[in-house]
C-alpha cells in the first residue's frame, strides 16, 4: 500500500499519519520530522531547512526531491509507504512521479484531511503550548495556512483527475478521524 496524506496544518495530520502507518504496516515517512531531525542534529540539511520552517515557507524542491528520494529507495519502503507531508508542490507531483516510475510502483490513494480554519486555529494554538514547535507562533501559523492553500491545495485537482483523490473530514475524536482514514484506504 502507497498512500499520500494531505492537509492543512493543524488539521492532525501527522497524529493521523503515525495511527495509520501503523495499521497498515507501513512506514510512515514525514518530510516534516525528517526536517526537524535534522535541525535537532544540526546537519548541513538542517540547517539549510530551519530557515524556512522557521518563516512557514517551504523548503526548496529541490533539497526536499533528494531526501525524499533517497527515503523511498531503502529497503523498508519498497512494499510499502505512508508519505506525509510530500508532495507539497506540484513540482514535488512531478518528482514522486518520476521516482515511484523508477522504482516501478505508483502510489495508491491520495488522501486530504480537511478542516474548517477556525478548528486549524485552535488546534495549532493549542500544539504550540504543548510542543513548543518553533513554526507554531501566530505570524507564522498565518504564513502557513497561506503557503498551504497556494501551493499545496492545487494538488488536490491533479489527484481528483487521476481517481486517487479522497478526502476525509478532520473533525472528531483521534478514533472517530482514523476510522474514516482507514475506511478510505480500503474502500
Ligand atoms: P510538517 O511537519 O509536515 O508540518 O512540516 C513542517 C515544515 O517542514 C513545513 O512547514 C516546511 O517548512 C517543511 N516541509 C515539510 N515537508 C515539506 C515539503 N514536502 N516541501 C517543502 N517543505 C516541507
Amino acid at each position: 500500500m502507497r498512500v499520500v496524506l494531505m492537509g492543512p496544518p493543524g488539521a492532525g495530520k501527522g497524529t493521523q499519519a503515525e495511527i495509520l502507518a501503523e495499521q497498515l504496516e507501513v512506514p510512515h515517512i514525514s518530510t516534516g520530522e525528517i526536517f526537524r531531525a535534522n535541525v535537532a542534529a544540526a546537519t548541513e540539511l538542517g540547517r539549510e531547512a530551519r530557515k524556512y520552517m522557521e518563516a512557514g515557507e517551504y523548503v526548496p524542491d529541490e533539497v526536499t526531491n533528494a531526501m525524499v528520494a533517497g527515503r523511498l529507495a531503502e529497503d523498508d519502503a519498497a512494499s510499502g509507504f505512508l508519505l506525509d507531508g510530500y508532495p507539497r508542490t506540484l513540482a514535488q507531483v512531478d518528482e514522486l512521479d518520476r521516482i515511484l516510475s523508477g522504482l516501478g510502483t505508483a502510489i495508491d490513494h491520495v488522501i486530504e484531511i480537511t478542516a474548517d480554519v477556525h478548528s486549524l486555529a485552535a488546534r495549532l494554538h493549542n500544539r504550540a503550548k504543548v510542543e513548543g514547535r518553533m513554526d507554531d507562533t501566530e505570524k507564522v501559523i498565518k504564513r502557513r495556512m497561506d503557503v498551504y492553500r497556494k501551493q499545496t491545495e492545487p494538488l488536490t485537482a491533479v489527484y481528483r483527475e487521476r481517481g486517487l483523490l479522497t478526502q476525509v473530514d478532520g473533525i472528531g475524536s483521534v478514533e472517530e478521524v482514523s476510522k474514516r482514514l482507514v475506511e478510505a484506504v480500503e474502500d
